[in-house]
This record gives structure tokens, sequence and C-alpha cells, in this order.
């Protein structure tokens, strides 16, 4: 299938802001969204009646207990299930399959294509799109690689790479494309604590430059609010919005504050209640 590879609202380089035609209306509208999953033997509902907007240059986070449906919703705004009850549109058009309009970044390392190089797997799905040149393909690609500073191992194939690296191209490959909405389902979950948090702060420095709208799920309290402009907050199984929190101000230079502690405790609160755990959000 061919599909068009750019979209004419989002150009990376330009600030949110300054892309024409953008209002605050939102660019995903998921409403009233009930999800399942049916077997021969039961029906689980993995969300209830969630609604979410995210407005062009969001980073949303998705954060709850496992098992509260936050993967699910990522994987049926990426097209990949129907909801039983409710809708989910991007820019006003129902999402009924996958499209090149919303990447998807996943937590396994296995995700790049082994035989194939840094180069080859991200060049591979703008060649499938059929939308570029092979030298248009050639520049984008390397454009991506650059900006995830995988420069030095573009050659490479991805056995010889760490697992830092490996998601910094799955990053590259999904922003190659240029997508509208970029999916991340818990991506630095599997690093080791220091990558992990290197990979936020370059994560932060590659939206800063192109600004696009993000979905992110973590279970991890403070990854929400270092990462994130907005958290939504889910109830454990099955998931419903608990609340929506404002984490714009915060960041890496903050994340001592007074103020950045005192959010982490007020969502802890909602999570956990008075049980006393703090940081995330695994067994709740
Ligand atoms: P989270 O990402 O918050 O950990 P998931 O979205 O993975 O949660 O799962 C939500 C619920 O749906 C869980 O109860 C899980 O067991 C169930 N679930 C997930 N995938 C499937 C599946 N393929 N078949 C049946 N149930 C599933």
């Amino acid at each position: 299938m061919a599909w068009p590879l750019r979209n004419a609202a989002f150009s990376p380089g330009l600030p949110a802001k300054s892309v024409p035609g953008t209002s605050s209306s939102p660019i995903l509208e998921i409403v009233d969204v009930t999800l399942q999953y049916k077997t021969p033997v039961s029906v689980v509902t993995a969300t209830l009646g969630v609604t979410v907007r995210v407005r062009r240059g969001e980073r949303t986070m998705l954060l709850g207990p496992s098992g509260c449906g936050k993967s699910t919703l990522l994987k049926a705004v990426g097209g990949f299930i129907r909801p039983v009850a409710g809708h989910i549109l991007v820019r006003g058009q129902p999402v009924v399959r996958p499209g090149p309009d919303r990447m998807m970044v996943f937590q396994e390392f296995d995700q790049l294509l082994p035989w194939k190089t840094v180069k080859q797997n991200i060049l591979f799905p703008l060649q499938i799109s059929g939308q570029l040149t092979s030298s248009e393909a050639e520049e984008r690609a390397l454009a991506y690689i650059e900006k995830v500073n995988l420069t030095k191992f573009r050659d490479a194939y991805p056995h010889t790479l760490s697992g830092g690296m490996k998601q910094r191209v799955a990053i590259a490959r999904a922003l190659a494309m240029e997508p509208e909405i970029l999916l991340m389902d818990e991506p630095f979950a599997a690093l080791d604590a220091l990558t992990r948090r290197r990979m936020q702060e370059e994560l932060l420095e590659l939206w800063d430059q192109i600004r696009c709208t993000m979905i992110f799920v973590t279970h991890s309290i403070e990854e929400a609010i270092l990462v994130g402009s907005r958290t939504v907050v889910l109830s454990p199984h099955p998931g419903r919005v608990r609340a929506e929190l404002n984490c714009r101000q915060f960041g890496f230079h903050n994340q001592d504050s007074p103020e950045f502690s005192d959010l982490r405790h007020r969502i802890n609160a909602m999570l956990f209640g008075g049980r006393g755990r703090e940081g995330t959000a695994t067994n709740a």
C-alpha cells in the first residue's frame, strides 16, 4: 500500500505554534472509549469510557498501574484495535486502521530488522511508502540518523548496538516517516537507569527540534513528569481517567524542587492511596 508520507500541517523544525492552519482544536480525540479483548472463554475490559483530547505538539503521558490498559489504548490510537464503544478521531477522521500518520515505538529491543543495517532499517518504511525518490529517502534517513546521533553507526547491524542505540534507531525510523503522532509504548522501560535518563534527555532535545505530537505510555511517575507536558493518570484495571495534570513547567532542571516533589506525591497518592509506594506504578 502506498501511504502519503508528508502531511501538510506538520513540518519538523517549525515550532507547533507556527504551523499554518493549526488551532487550539485537538489533533487527537479519544472519546468515551471502551476497549475489550474477547477470547472464547472470557471478555477482558481493558479501558472503560476513556476520554482524552490531545493538541498538536503536546507530549501526553499515559500513566497507570500495570494492566490498566495503557498499551491497549495506544494500540487503539495506532489503529490495531477497534473500540467496542466510543470513538477515536485524528484530525476529525475516525481511526479505522494503522497508518503512517501514527508511528509506534515499542519497548522491545528486537523491533528492528536484524538483517538490515541502521540506515536500511530507517529506509525500509520510507521505501515501502513509495512517496519519495530513492535519493530523497536516503537523504531523509541520514538526516534522522544524525538527529539521534548515530551517524557513525549507520552501517552497523542491530546485534552490534546497545539497547539505547537500538531504541534511538527505532525512534529515528518512526520520526523519519514524519507522522502526525508519535506513539511510544514504554520505549525506555527495558534500559538501565543511566541510559534511560540519557534517552529521556535526548528525546526532549529531539522534541525541541521537531515539536511532534507524542503519546507516551509509562508506569514511572517520575518519567511522566519529566518527559510529559501533560500526564493522564489512569485508574487500575479497567483503566479510567483519574486525573489530567499539567507537567509543562517540570523538567530535569527542577526535578529537585518542592513543586516537583509535590506533584510526584500527589500522583503517588492517586495511584496507591496511603500505601506509601513511590516511583513506579507497577504493582498497584
Ligand atoms: P498496561 O499497558 O496498562 O499494562 P494492557 O493494555 O497491556 O495494560 O492490558 C490491559 C488488560 O488487557 C490487562 O488485563 C491484560 O491482561 C489484558 N490484555 C492485554 N492484551 C490482551 C490480549 N491479547 N488478550 C486478552 N487480554 C489482554
